[in-house]
Formats: C-alpha cells, structure tokens, sequence
C-alpha cells in the first residue's frame, strides 16, 4: 500500500473527458463537437509558424513583448498589462494559483466552462456553482452566493453550452455588487462571435478588481496550438507572471499567434462566415421544431423534449459521420451542442435532422 498521499481535492477532479475525434470506420467525418474554427488556421499564422521553425534551437522570449505588444496594438490596450498561456486553460489557472486557496470559495457559473471545478479543486478551493436563469447568468443569484470565503467569480460571457449573452449593463451591476477583495473573471473566449460585445475590455480596464480572459482557439483557428491571454489590472497581472514558467511558450505559439491577431481580415471572414451560418442553422432547427436560444457564439444548444430523444438524434448524426456534444454533463441531458460550420457542413447538419425529423 502506497503512503504516498495526494494534496487535499485533487481527488475530487474527475478526468476531463475530450470531444470525439472519430468515428470508426469512416473517413468522411465531420467533427463539430469541439467548436473549432471551420476555415482551419489562417494562413498568415501557418506561414509565420514555418518561419519560426527555423529556430527551435533558440528559447522563446521569455516576456513575450512582441505577442503583447501586438495584442495592445489591435485592440487598444496597454500591453504591460496583458499576460500570455497555454490556452485561456492556463490563464485561468494563474488566476486560481495566485489568489486562492485552501479554504476559499471560487464561485462559478454553471454552464460556463467545464475546466472550472478542475482548476478549483486543483488549488484546493470550493467551487460554489450557481444556476442559471432561462440559461442566460443570474447576476442576482451570484450576488446571493458570495460569502466571506469567496476570492473569485468565474464567468464565461458569451456562456458555453448556453451561447447567450450577459448584456454590458448586467456585467456592470455584477462588477458594482462585488466585495472589493473579490476577483471578477469574464472568460470572452467566444467574444469575437458576439455582437458589439467587448469582451469585458471596458471593465477589465477601469476596476480594480476585473480580468478577462480570450483565446486563439476560437475565431483565429489555433487550438491545436494553445495560446490565450488575460488583461486586467497591471498589479494583478504582476502577481500572475511571477507563478507563469518563463518558457511556456514555445516559438512557433508566439510567431503564431502574434501573425494571427493582426490578421483582422481573417476575423472579418470568419465571423461573418460564423453569422450566416449559425442564422441558417438556428432558422433550420426551429423549422424543425427544435428549441434553441439565439446564440451569440460559434455552437448552438439545441434542446429536444427530453435525453431519449437526444441521445437519439445523437446517433442519427454518427451514423451519418457527424460528431456533435451531448453535454449532460453540463447539466442539459436534453441537448445536443452543435458547432457552427461551414456553408456545406451545415448543409449536411441540416440534411441529418430533416431526415431524422421526417423519421420520428
Ligand atoms: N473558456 C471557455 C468558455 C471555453 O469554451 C474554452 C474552450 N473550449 C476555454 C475557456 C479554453 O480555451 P483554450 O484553453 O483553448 O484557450
């Protein structure tokens, strides 16, 4: 018998389970169950990842200026205040590290982000979960849920599985109601597919106790290469960047990424690329008689009339080569999580669920 015991929590941490990737078998499968980018990388961020290439003998920059300044360049923010990660993953893992621990509370909402229990529990932290309100975050009930123990709130806005919004005004009221020595956490990985949603920059840059979260999984097509970032004030930044490993980006993510988010062209693309098809696919699941909010993301939460009928439908899509998200683990049983692809990949979402509609 080992004696060799694990820190308090981690055993609370169920294995993350990943989207399927593949169905046996086949070789025309269509992966819309991960909510990645249909168009791919953009090629500006290929091309800069082969040029940096040639110099994986070299360390990377250990402050990665160039990725922050380029950042703070696009879209208007100080790059003093910006820190760079593994994923928006690693972000919001210095966030949990640097200002909690054993015996505190970190509240999160509940359809925001499978990783939030796992980055919790891994620092020894509560997680606090607070339900939702017709699937869109209930500030009130977040509010209700702070104690003395609580040091953060994590909230994903744009939501995921949700894909509403929390309108400005509601974010604000959030900040406002807030202890001072709690940390408020918009996670905006899905921002860019919002509508005229800044992704909590405004609040981020004026109160003290605000960061924010984004990725370059999403809209710039790069999850498989993990970078994501945070802003927020400058002395908590501080406080983060003494826990980060000075190399944990490697220099294809930073050539990458930096390529990727001057490239507004290619967000201008995808996310009116994003816009078309989600209308269609939104227009067609309702024709269906199909429930489904409109989405502010890149996926759609399309609910049925109960798991049954779900994991039916679920099937349907596999036997035809599509992998979508049963997200029961979220708390919707009932609901299949569809991303947005492409004008063809959504034709052939469109073609399963009339047949499978026609069917039932
Ligand atoms: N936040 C939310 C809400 C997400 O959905 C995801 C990825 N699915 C992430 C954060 C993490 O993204 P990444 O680590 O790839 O930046």
């Amino acid at each position: 018998m080992t004696k060799i015991a694990p820190q308090p929590g981690i055993m609370e941490i169920a294995l993350y389970e990943g989207g399927k990737a593949t169905i046996d078998g086949r070789d025309d499968v269509l992966k819309l169950s991960s909510n990645e980018n249909p168009l791919g990388a953009p090629p500006s961020a290929q091309l800069a990842l082969a040029e940096a290439a040639r110099n994986l003998h070299r360390y990377p920059s250990t402050d990665h200026a160039a990725l922050r300044e380029a950042i703070g360049e696009v879209h208007g923010l100080d790059p003093a205040r910006i820190i760079c990660g593994v994923g928006s993953d690693e972000v919001l893992q210095f966030i949990c590290q640097a200002f909690s621990g054993p015996g505190d509370e970190i509240i999160h909402t509940a359809h925001g982000f499978s990783m939030y229990p796992v980055l919790i529990h891994m620092v020894g932290a509560t997680p606090v979960c607070v339900p939702e309100a017709e699937r869109v975050v209930d500030v009130d009930a977040i509010l209700a849920a702070v104690s003395d123990k609580t040091r953060i709130v994590l909230l994903t806005n744009p939501g995921n599985p949700t894909g509403t919004l929390l309108p400005d005004a509601d974010l604000q009221r959030l900040a406002d109601g807030l202890p001072e020595d709690v940390l408020l956490v918009i996670d905006g990985a899905y921002t860019e597919y919002a509508k005229g949603f800044d992704g909590g920059t405004r609040l981020a840059s004026d109160q003290p106790n605000v960061i924010m979260t984004r990725t370059f999984s999403k809209i710039y097509g790069l999850g498989g290469l993990r970078i994501g970032w945070g802003y927020g004030p400058k002395n908590l930044i501080d406080v983060m960047t003494r826990i980060r490993q000075p190399f944990n980006l490697s220099v294809v993510q930073l050539a990458a990424a930096e390529a990727a988010v001057r490239d507004r062209d290619w967000v201008e693309t995808c996310a009116a690329l994003n816009v078309q098809q989600r209308a269609r696919l939104v227009g067609a699941l309702r024709q269906l008689g199909v429930a489904c909010d409109d989405s502010q993301t890149n996926f759609v939460l399309a609910r049925f009339a109960d798991a049954a009928e779900a994991a039916a439908l679920d099937q349907v899509f596999q036997a035809d080569g599509i992998i979508v998200r049963r997200v029961i683990g979220y708390g919707f049983p009932e609901a299949l999580r569809i991303t947005v692809g492409d004008a063809e990949q959504t034709g052939r979402v469109i073609a399963t669920l009339t047949k499978w509609r026609e069917r039932t």
